[in-house]
């Protein structure tokens, strides 16, 4: 029972379930027995009825029901219920630890309910769609060996063989290439993967991929494949035509929009002036250039009229220290037709509307300008473009933004460490024509490896798999892997390319951020049943927990008591 209203004689009930809510009519005028029963009803009961369904002489055409409601002749309560902790409305007044203690409560509200039936028929979708083309569902292990994709390993001890772990798979990737090597051809599986990383962001310890491997196949191949899932779920589910899906590579995508997942539903692109400049002598714009670093600026549309105080927000964003810019100069293209600058000092007017050409600026335009190392002028253009959307609603919600960036890079540089690591996993191939690279500038290697990218968000990755077994272990050794060491962590996969190993690739769909994409939930927590909170604690269960000291024994652990 949603809610109990008494009007005189007649007591009005919402009954809800899944399905949504019908109206109960208790008239207690003619029922004195009824009229008592009814007095014990409270928000919550769990009731069954006996009654005639009849039209309303009011009807409430916002709700499908709303037209109908059933006469109550009798009724048995099934189950009490106490007052619940917060209202199980749609706007309700419980905070979001509470909901999620009582999350079995907080999915009584139509909205995460109707989220979790959307995301079971986006599930269903996705299936139709690889079962048609002719795609195994097969399912792989959960206890493993370590599968790297970057994070850290969720571990589970063996009671067996005391002082062993498995490691719950960070994804299935090992598993699913050696399935191609058995000649399955085309893998798919709906799978949980585990990730203990630190809760950077909107991140869960446990999430659900959509897990795809081809056999045969080039990277077109598979972004084919998969952009047709994508057309093929959002027809079914939103009604909306995806189209063919936009190609960036890695290289554009950094270029002009400061971000490996860009969101393409609003322009504002970045445009580099390095070689466009006009001759001056403003040190900062020209010991930039001299070292080899970068001057780049965004168009903020519309935005000439910002005041002092916006102009410095805009500076403080881009000084903090993880963007860490030293600051931001502008030129404001005035409605009533003036140019003035931060660097009015060392441009005259003329030289200002030249440099504003590169934006395409017109007459209420701000121009934002950056200088320092390439990376850093990037990155914080980037993320000021999407602030800038933001702020100024540049965005239209009601666009989809879904593109393919191809072309990664193998390897990066640890920021920390300074090492050469993998930007994907270590299976990914090197673009062909980037081999001769390999030894000599290895950052430089393009790897065959893709993402897709919808509304800013990355929500696939995937690569052509190495399947070479020389190949493997240069890629290993370059990682800084001892022979030793390929062999104890790798050694049964490449034992597996001895035994022909057909070629192969495949990706990954992040199936939680792709449902709360399109459900428009705010958190990947909206999508999940029983999510954790971003400190990676169940509320509602409470775990992790301690365990007994019995049970500890048996798998040989001691526990270091942490410190206070
Ligand atoms: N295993 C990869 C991931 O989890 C996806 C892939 O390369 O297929 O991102």
């Amino acid at each position: 029972m949603q809610r109990v209203r008494k009007l005189g004689a007649l007591t009005f009930v919402d009954l809800r379930d899944r399905y949504g809510v019908t109206q109960l009519a208790f008239n207690t005028e003619s029922n004195a027995a009824l009229a008592d029963k009814s007095n014990k009803l409270g928000r919550e009961f769990v009731i069954q009825v006996q009654g005639t369904v009849a039209e309303r002489t009011s009807k409430n055409t916002n709700i499908p029901t709303g037209e109908v409601e059933i006469l109550v002749d009798d009724f048995t309560i099934l189950n009490e219920a106490e007052l619940p902790p917060f209202m199980i409305e749609n706007d309700t007044d419980g905070s979001e630890e509470l909901r999620l203690k009582y999350r079995y409560l907080d999915i009584r509200r139509s909205k995460l309910k109707d989220i979790l039936l959307t995301r079971a028929k986006i599930v269903k979708s996705v299936r139709e769609y690889l079962d048609a083309q002719e795609f195994c569902e097969i399912e792989t292990p959960t206890f493993i060996k370590s599968t790297p994709e970057g994070a850290r390993d969720f571990l589970v001890p063996s009671r067996l063989v005391q002082g062993s772990f498995y490691a719950l798979p960070q994804s299935p990737q090992i598993l699913k290439q050696l399935l191609m090597v058995a000649g399955m051809d085309r893998y798919y599986q709906v799978v949980k993967c585990f990730r203990d990383e630190d809760f950077r962001g909107d991140r869960q310890p446990e999430f659900t991929q959509i897990d795809c491997e081809m056999s045969f196949v080039s990277q077109d191949d598979i972004l084919n494949t998969f952009e047709g899932m994508v057309q093929h779920v959002f027809k079914q589910i939103l009604n909306y035509e995806v189209g063919k899906v936009q190609r960036l590579t890695y290289n554009d995508a950094m270029k002009f929009y400061g971000s490996d997942k860009p969101d393409l539903r609003f322009d504002c692109k970045i445009a580099e002036l390095n070689t466009s400049l006009p001759a001056s002598d403003f040190a900062v714009f020209n010991n930039t250039i001299a070292t080899g670093g970068l001057v780049a600026g965004i168009n903020a549309k519309g935005c000439a009229a910002h005041s002092r105080k916006q102009l410095d927000e805009l500076t403080e964003f881009v000084k903090a220290s993880h963007r860490g810019l030293g600051g931001l100069i502008n030129i404001r293209f005035n409605e009533d037709g003036t140019v003035k600058s931060s660097i009015d000092k060392f441009y005259n007017e003329e030289q200002l509307r030249a440099i504003g050409a590169n934006f395409n600026a017109e007459k209420g335009d701000l121009i934002l300008i950056a200088a320092d190392k390439i990376a850093k002028v990037r990155k914080s253009l980037g993320d000021l473009r999407l602030h800038l959307a933001k702020e100024n609603k540049w965005i239209d919600e009601n666009k989809w933004s879904i593109l393919w960036i191809v072309d990664f890079p193998l390897f990066e540089l640890d920021e920390e460490s300074g090492e050469t690591i993998f930007v994907h996993h270590p299976f990914c191939a090197p673009n062909q024509d980037d081999l001769q690279y390999f030894d000599t500038e290895p950052l430089r290697v393009r790897a065959q490896q893709y993402d897709m990218v919808m509304n800013g968000n990355e929500i696939c990755s995937g690569s052509i798999r190495i399947t070479n077994r020389d190949l493997q272990k240069r890629v290993f050794q370059k990682l800084g892997m001892s022979e030793a060491e390929q062999q104890s962590r790798f050694g049964f996969m490449l034992d597996a390319y001895k035994y022909g190993a057909p070629p192969h690739g495949g990706c990954a769909f992040g199936l939680d951020r792709m449902v709360m994409l399109m459900t428009g939930g705010e958190t990947i927590r909206d999508v999940i049943a029983f999510p954790k909170t971003s400190g990676g604690r169940d509320l509602m269960m409470d775990a992790p927990t301690t365990v007994d000291e019995k049970q500890l024994k048996e798998l040989g652990i001691a526990v270091i008591k942490p410190t206070e």
